[in-house]
């Protein structure tokens, strides 16, 4: 394993948090992200509901976190059901809060993932045109989304591709992507990626593993396969929290490792507004903590 200094010279980290729905959810979050800033990551991210469902929440989050961390702090958009002009308002607004980095998403349809997608006909129809939206609006930093198993909607992975270079012509700085767990699948995707002309980084995105059942039903309706090993080394901890927990942080900074090996550089955690797992993987993995100001003390 690497040193401290050898892995945090090696490897840049981002969190994904999401607006918290209840008192107790917020207080839970801010005590995740007092624990969390001290990893010192390069960035982190708040999701936001497709359609503007969390519109409200999500605005207050990033709002606190550029005020009250020391972290530099990504809004999610999306675009789905919303003419221009609401999508620009919504722009504004989190400018207004000092939001100056953008994670542009079409979202889902409302009916969920796999629901037919109508474009809202005065909206933007896709991702690709959000970057362009927001490249003429402002000089944003924009990263956007990337499925090395192709989004459940894609015909193949081809299509796929040509989606993302779209959305890096219009000017993404770096895709996020959904989460895997096959490192080898990653780099044959890497590679069209590459072929296809796309050059901006793409960034794995790094799921600890809370619970595998729950996993593998999120997963099935993203389109990422569990692999069968995952099975094998969670097999006999149901009933044993630790070991559990143990199990997931090692294998998730395995696979952050493996990535490594292979030149990945970047790496987004899905935290799941929980601090524990992302802590152990990131222990595992040779990190050390930087003590921070906690200006983002739970309410
Ligand atoms: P796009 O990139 O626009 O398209 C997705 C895929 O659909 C394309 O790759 C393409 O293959 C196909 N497609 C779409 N339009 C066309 C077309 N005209 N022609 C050919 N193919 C087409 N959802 C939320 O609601 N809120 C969030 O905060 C959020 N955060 C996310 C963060 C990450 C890192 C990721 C990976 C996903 C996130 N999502 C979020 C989920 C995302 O909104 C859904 O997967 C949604 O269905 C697609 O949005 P997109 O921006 O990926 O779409």
């Amino acid at each position: 394993m690497a040193s401290n200094t050898d892995a945090r010279r090696r490897i840049g980290i981002s969190f994904e948090f999401f607006p918290p729905k209840s008192e107790e959810m917020e207080g839970q979050l801010w005590n995740t992200v007092n624990e969390l800033q001290d990893w010192n990551p390069d960035f982190v991210s708040v999701t936001y509901g497709a359609g503007g469902t969390t519109k409200a929440p999500t605005l207050a989050t990033v709002s606190r976190f550029l005020s009250a961390t020391p972290l530099a702090t990504a809004s999610h958009l999306t675009c789905v059901g919303a003419t221009k002009e609401e999508t620009h308002s919504v722009i504004d607004s989190f400018r207004t809060v000092g939001v100056k980095h953008f994670v542009a998403l079409r979202g889902d349809a409302p009916g969920g993932v796999g629901a037919p997608y109508q474009p809202h006909p005065g909206g933007y129809a896709n991702a690709a045109e959000l970057v362009a939206g927001l490249r003429d609006i402002g000089d944003f930093e924009i990263s956007v989304s990337a499925y090395p198993e192709k989004h459940p909607e894609s015909r193949d992975t081809a299509a796929d591709i040509e989606m993302l270079k779209r959305k890096a012509d219009n000017g993404a700085d770096r895709a996020l992507t959904q989460f895997f767990f096959d490192n080898d699948n990653f780099e044959r995707y890497l590679e069209k990626v590459r072929a296809a002309g796309i050059r901006i980084p793409i960034v794995p995105g790094i799921m600890p593993i809370q619970n595998l059942t729950q996993l593998k039903r999120f997963a099935g309706a993203c389109g990422t396969v569990v692999p069968q090993f995952l099975d094998e080394r969670f097999a006999g901890f149901d009933d044993k929290p630790e070991e559990r927990a143990k199990v997931a942080a090692e294998v998730a900074a395995e696979q952050i490792e493996d990535l490594a090996r292979r030149g990945i550089e970047d790496f987004h955690l899905y935290t799941m507004n929980r601090a524990p797992l992302v802590s152990a993987v990131l222990t595992n993995l040779g990190f050390k903590r930087e003590a921070t100001k906690k200006a983002g003390a739970a309410a």
